[in-house]
């Protein structure tokens, strides 16, 4: 009797264990562990960050006029068949990015009206790409299974098939999204634009297949699709909205974030305030950057969106090529016999793609 007492204790402790999960990225940068560890990336992280401020402050910026379309591909890499998750999710999650970033989503009210002014919304619109890299139709939607149990950051082996994962497609024509199992406690992590050129094959996201989509076979409190709305943030140079530093010395280089002295976990009331915001407003928890439950989530920034918009820059915007043959990459009736392999393949960069 007593036994048993004891083992319905261990399980219902071990159910404990494995059911908390706390929002981890793995792409937080603590600049200072870098600038100790590993300076010649600490150098090419502080130079980007250089070039970015002055993009922001060139005439030659993108213009918020122009609808950007970036082609999506996810890779649906699973060991189980929960793991291999449904058309309907994945669809879900694409309509949860495009209501985020033009901020249409919702739950856009809950903004707190001292926040709103600055709330910003992005002209761009996720699509599912239509076209292959090597010209045939697609439901944008790649299905590899695998003998990986779990996957982790370290190894990004899920960005390769000859490590159980599944290649990019071009990572200049596309956005690769990874759906796979994490080694919890991660659920995410993405691969900062700083990285493009010298990493270009695994330039993307990766989304624990629990917390991709929404609703359906997400699982609470991040089933509202906003891990991925968060990694896609990094993918377009979106730092963490504290600065990845306890303190308020961390910066996300953005002005009109609040300086904020670390992530929030769960979902707090507002107003919060902390070292760095004794005065209201206080701290922007509701903002996609933060680590606050997704149904708590509702923000990006007009600098936020400034600096996405930097990427796009028609001069050294670092994604500008992807802006080339979205339209056609995504149509609904593609040109398919007008693409040559070479281009959707590799770097090529001029117009000679249509005969
Ligand atoms: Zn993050
Ligand atoms: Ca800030």
């Amino acid at each position: 009797m007593i036994m048993k007492k004891i083992i319905i204790l261990i399980s219902a402790l071990a159910l404990w264990v494995s059911g908390y999960s706390q929002r981890t990225c793995g792409s937080e940068l603590n600049m200072e562990y870098i600038r100790q560890t590993d300076p010649v990336r600490y150098r090419r992280i502080i130079a980007w960050e250089s070039a970015v401020q002055q993009n922001l402050r060139s005439s030659m910026k993108y213009s918020s006029a122009n609808k950007i379309i970036i082609p999506v591909v996810v890779h649906v890499v699973y060991s189980s068949t929960s793991q291999n998750i449904s058309n309907a999710q994945i669809h879900s999650q694409i309509q949860v990015l495009n209501e985020d970033f033009q901020r249409r989503n919702a739950d856009k009210e809950k903004t707190p009206p001292a926040f709103s002014n600055v709330a910003g919304s992005a002209n761009i619109e996720f699509r599912l790409a239509k076209v292959d890299p090597n010209g045939n139709p697609t439901d944008g939607i790649i299905r590899t299974r695998t003998s990986v149990a779990v996957f982790t950051q370290d190894d990004n082996n899920v960005k390769s098939s000859s490590t159980g994962g599944s290649n990019a497609w071009n990572t200049r024509r596309y956005l690769n999204i990874w759906v796979c199992n994490l080694k919890a406690p991660l659920i995410g992590y993405a691969q900062f634009p700083f990285n493009f050129e010298t990493s270009p094959n695994t330039d993307g996201v990766v989304i624990d297949y629990k917390y991709f989509g929404r609703d359906g076979s997400a699982m609470s409190p991040y089933n509202k699709g906003r891990t991925t709305t968060h990694e896609v943030g990094h993918w377009l140079d979106l730092r963490h909205i504290w600065g990845d530093k306890v303190g308020c010395s961390g910066t996300d280089y953005v002005s009109d974030t609040p300086d904020q002295e670390d992530k929030t976990l769960g979902c707090p009331s507002f107003p919060k305030t902390d070292h760095c915001t004794q005065v209201s407003p206080g701290v922007m928890f509701m903002n996609y950057m933060d680590y606050t439950n997704d149904a708590c989530l509702n923000m990006f920034t007009k600098g936020q969106v400034e600096r996405m918009l930097a990427l796009f820059n028609s001069q050294n915007g670092i994604r500008k090529e992807m802006l080339l043959y979205a339209d056609a990459l995504t149509a609904p009736t593609p040109p398919l016999h007008l693409w040559t392999h070479r281009c959707l393949q590799s770097e090529c960069v001029h117009h000679q793609v249509f005969r």
